[in-house]
């Protein structure tokens, strides 16, 4: 090693020299002492290998002093206080994504949220009878009125629901599943390995394109513990295909006395071609086939917080209720009360397509996003922001959340321009903002999607191109 690395190391400035400067700053306002200590030691670990290590060593004699490395730790202690999961603007056109959250909750969800997080809550506590009670009872009823179920269960996810549900009816036994349906729908989801995992032997029938009835009557012996559909969500098959239908499933279930599950995914409750979107099945429709279980997350066209929800047969679901899996897989009061709320609007269908925005953004008419755009187009050209240009554009947005996949929403983006800056550069202010908006970027151009976009998010957008430059 050089004498200059070795004069450098040797004025390493001392732990107790930097922390006496941090003392005089009020440090322990920012962290407890411990921390204080541990950040110090390592921000002078890390100059230490950068003498050793790096190249550029006059750069880094600049920085070998007590005051330097005072004001990183205090830097980094102050950013610790900062929030990192933050509000975005999604100007993706993507209505259900699952990187920026999936559903936003409707009011009267967040409303809830406080109102039962701040005090207690009478979670596990029948008030008519002053006895223990169940969690799930608070949301049972309206959603087997709503889906027309015998009972229901909610857990953390739909991922954790179908896991719950296999095991409880699969476990060591054969679970006949068709090969077109053994699908990943991201996030390591994936219909074999969550199959593995909950002890079910996985026996598949039929080919990708074309799984018959005949197929799955072949396959039940009396190793078979459950028939399970699962919805593809995230892809179709099309061309040469043939797919069981859920009828005659259900038929064989009963004259062999095993269960029929079908994991529907996506959780749509309205009739979606009422507006002018592809039929999806509803829970509704789903169940009054017959079927035993059917699964479905709540942050998806439900339109709700983070859940998977099992609904179904009352003696299949005191099966799975009593599942000891079930106890670690159980949601939160904050889930439960967002459920609630969310699911009272299904009582009206008419506040599900204005409170819930998911549903909104999926079934607003194109003429209002173009109205909104335009707005919005008026707005940044008042707003008399240097060199950027604004245009309208039509494209189509998407259901994402691995919903309706096929579904190519009619939507208007606005188009914006810099003389200055390349949309790169223009993409990454924006996303770096201080509420966040993320959009597309397409050749020299940035594009944001009215869809996903409300009006109430204007001024951040503003606020995010103003401070761009
Ligand atoms: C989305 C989905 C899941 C997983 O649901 P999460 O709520 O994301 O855990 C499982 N099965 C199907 C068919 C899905 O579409």
């Amino acid at each position: 090693m050089d004498e200059k690395r070795k004069s450098l190391l040797k004025n390493l400035p001392k732990i107790d020299e930097v922390i006496l400067l941090l003392e005089k700053k009020d440090i322990y306002a920012l962290a407890p002492r411990e921390v204080v200590v541990e950040m110090v030691r390592q921000a002078v670990q890390d100059l230490r290998e950068k003498i050793v290590n790096d190249s550029a060593i006059e750069k880094t004699a600049g920085e070998v002093n007590a005051t330097n490395v005072s004001q990183l730790v205090e830097k980094f202690l102050k950013d610790l206080h900062n929030y990192r999961l933050r509000r975005v603007v999604n100007a993706t056109g993507v209505i259900l994504h699952t990187n920026l959250g999936r559903a936003p909750l409707c009011p009267e969800a967040l409303r809830r949220i406080a109102e039962v997080g701040l005090g207690y809550s009478n979670l596990e506590f029948d008030l008519a009878r002053g006895e223990r009670g169940q969690r799930y009872n608070h949301v049972r009823e309206i959603i087997c009125a709503v889906v027309g179920a015998e009972d229901a269960l909610i857990v953390n996810n739909n991922a954790a629901a179908v896991l719950l549900a296999l095991n409880t009816l699969a476990e060591g036994k054969e679970a006949v599943i068709s090969r077109g349906e053994l699908i990943e729908i991201g996030g390591e989801f994936r219909i074999p390995e969550i199959m593995r995992k909950s002890g079910a032997i996985m026996r598949e029938v039929g080919t990708t394109n074309r799984t018959r009835l005949a197929d799955y009557e072949k396959a039940v012996s009396p190793d078979t513990g459950l028939l399970l559909k699962v919805h593809t969500s995230n892809y179709r098959i099309v061309g040469f295909t043939e797919e069981a239908d859920i009828i005659p499933l259900v038929a064989l279930g009963k004259k062999s006395g095993i269960p029929v599950m079908d994991d529907l995914g996506s959780g749509c409750l309205i009739d979606l071609t009422k507006y002018g979107l592809q039929h999806e099945p509803t829970v509704r429709e789903v169940l009054a086939t017959g079927v035993d279980v059917v699964t479905f997350s709540g942050d998806k066209l439900l339109g709700g917080p983070q859940a998977g929800i099992i609904v179904g047969k009352k003696i299949i679901l005191e099966q799975i209720k009593k599942n000891p899996l079930n106890r670690a897989l159980r949601i939160d009061k904050f889930t439960l009360a967002a459920l609630e709320a969310t699911m009272i609007h299904y009582l009206n269908e008419a506040e599900v397509v204005s409170r819930l925005r998911p549903l909104m953004s999926l079934t607003e008419p194109v003429a209002a996003v173009k109205k909104r755009a335009l707005r919005l187009i008026g707005k940044l050209r008042r707003a008399k922001i240097a060199d950027l240009e604004f245009t309208l554009r039509e494209s189509f947005a998407s259901a994402g959340g691995g919903s309706l996949p096929l579904e190519k929403i009619p939507t208007y983006l606005v188009g914006i321009k810099s003389g200055k800056t390349s949309a790169v550069r223009l993409e990454a202010a924006l996303r770096r903002a201080e509420t966040p908006i993320i959009v597309r970027v397409d050749k020299d151009e940035i594009l944001l999607d009215l869809r996903t976009v409300a009006e109430d998010e204007f001024a951040f957008i503003l606020e995010g191109l103003r401070n761009s430059r």
